[in-house]
């Protein structure tokens, strides 16, 4: 029977000998988003590429038989802040084969990426030039450090939160963006809302400057709110003039997290400024809480908790425990970087919530996107080789369940979209948002010969998130196997410690 199929298999593709696949995938249920194919197929892997997806099966020096599985192109995760080996292993049992650093980005680039390339990485990695990092250089004078750390460290300073930068200070922000394009950054990630104050002129020419590179801005809108004047309405209105006017192709950061109750108002703002040609994208993520730093501006000045349709200090938790005011004030002024956990819809129990979160997650065409990353214990980050991740580990949830959340939820519990959608919208689209200026994505979020062999294995029928707010250092179960650049990080459920196979996404103007 053996010798039959390796005979049938060379008579089809007579240059590729049967052995030469590293790896075949026979009998599961293939789901290509571009293409639009979901049918049973054989996926033959060689030299990390997908070199066959066959109507019969193939046969190589590996052959798993992934019958009753799901076979998709891995997840693209667009804003992932962790870009730690462990961060990286947790959302590779999410499904996550490439987690990118886009919203906040960092300053200098050359260095995140060199740190990286030195130590290696479970899944792809890469990150944006960081705004708010070359802002609060501008401001503090105190050089930036290549990670997230550095910008929570500074949110006890308001100087660089409140004030307008003119002039030579200014340019010498756009300068400092600039040379983060320039060392390979792979767009500009603006997290704007931590500076509210700060110039609309200057965020029209951030968006200026990487629309004359070619490059994307991923926004952190202004404004947390639902009332005028500085609500949320207008920290999106604000992005879609500046997206028109400038030609940028701007990315809409969590569209979920900072709408409030006014989603569906915004997302239609959107949704018809998309209609009429203006460069916007749009990312979610499945919960109904965001997480961020104590201090941020939006948690700050006269009546903030009113704006935010009324919030309670129970709605933020520390380490799963609700605060009231009395910590919550003494955190904020003596830690402002502490990070919390914000509840700002109540999913579970109220219909409308639901439907609010359910139009940022079934935005048509937009991509899920997990924003987690950070893992703690007792405040301090958890060791980058530590694995398994502590039990007693804290972050967001979705910083392990992100993806398969959304799968369980949206795709097989409450079959709101197709399962081809589904993968689309975690891998395809993401990388669409990239792969004009950054070619490396034009070979992910697909499933055909000639892309990149970056593939998740997964089992519809079990495939779940585990982490919860009060256990958030669960990570997700249902994928089966896990192949980033045709190296199996995910072997049979378990993650694989003795292999670091992520590669740095980076623009190819520096490579
Ligand atoms: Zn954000």
């Amino acid at each position: 029977m053996k010798q039959t199929l390796v005979v049938a298999v060379l008579a089809l593709a007579p240059v590729v000998g049967a052995q030469d696949y590293d790896l075949v995938l026979n009998n599961g249920r293939v789901i290509d988003p571009e293409s639009g194919l979901d049918a049973v197929r054989h996926v033959g892997i060689r030299n990390g590429r997908i070199e066959a997806v066959s109507e019969r099966p193939l046969q190589g020096a590996r052959t798993l038989d992934v019958s009753g599985h799901i076979v998709a192109p891995g997840f693209v995760d667009l804003h992932g802040h962790g870009q730690s080996i462990l961060a990286g292993r947790v959302q590779a049992l999410d499904g996550v084969t490439t987690s990118l650093e886009l919203e906040g980005g960092v300053l200098p680039v050359a260095a995140f990426y060199e740190k990286r390339e030195r130590e290696g990485r479970p899944i792809h990695y890469g990150t944006a030039a960081g705004w708010a990092h070359a802002r609060i250089a501008a401001f503090t004078g105190d050089e930036p450090r290549p990670d997230l750390d550095w910008f929570f460290s500074h949110f006890g300073d308001r100087g660089w939160q409140e004030t307008l930068a003119e002039g030579e200070r200014l340019e010498r922000i756009l300068k400092r963006v600039s040379q983060g394009l320039d060392e390979g950054g792979l767009g500009v990630g603006v997290l704007l809302g931590y500076a509210p104050k700060s110039g609309r002129k200057e965020y029209h020419a951030v968006n200026a400057l990487a629309a004359a590179r070619g490059v994307p801005t991923f926004t952190h809108a202004r404004y947390l709110s639902v009332t005028e004047p500085t609500s949320s309405f207008e920290g999106y209105q604000e992005m879609v003039a500046v997206a028109a006017a400038t030609g940028a192709r701007m990315h809409v950061c969590h569209l979920n997290s900072i709408s409030v109750t006014d989603v569906e108002a915004i997302a239609d703002m959107i949704a018809k400024a998309q209609a009429a040609g203006v460069k916007l994208t749009v990312e979610a993520y499945p919960y109904g809480a965001g997480a961020t730093g104590i201090g941020a501006a939006m948690f700050r000045g006269d009546g903030w908790r009113e704006r935010m349709g009324g919030i309670d200090y129970s709605a933020f938790t520390l380490a799963g425990q609700p605060l009231d005011r009395q910590r919550f004030d003494e955190l904020q002024a003596k830690a402002p970087g502490t990070g919390i956990v914000v509840h700002f819809l109540d999913v579970e129990h109220r219909e409308d919530h639901r439907r609010f979160l359910d139009r940022s997650v079934l935005f048509p065409g937009g991509a899920i996107a997990s924003d987690g990353g950070h893992w703690e214990v007792d405040g301090k980050p958890v060791a980058d080789d530590a694995w398994p991740l502590p039990a007693t580990a804290q972050s967001h949830p979705r910083s392990a369940g992100t993806f398969a959340r959304f799968l369980r939820v949206y795709a097989r519990e409450r079959q709101a979209l197709s399962w081809l959608e589904a993968i689309a919208k975690a891998s395809l689209y993401p990388a669409r948002v990239l792969e004009e200026s950054v070619p490396q994505m034009r070979k992910k979020g697909r499933l055909q010969a000639g892309m990149d062999a970056d593939i998740v294995v997964f089992d519809p029928a079990t495939v779940s998130d585990r982490a919860t707010f009060a256990r958030p250092a669960q990570t997700s179960v249902g994928f089966r196997y896990v192949l980033v650049s045709g190296q199996v990080l995910v072997d049979a459920g378990v993650l694989l410690t003795d292999r670091l196979p992520g590669q740095p996404i980076r623009r190819d103007s520096v490579r």
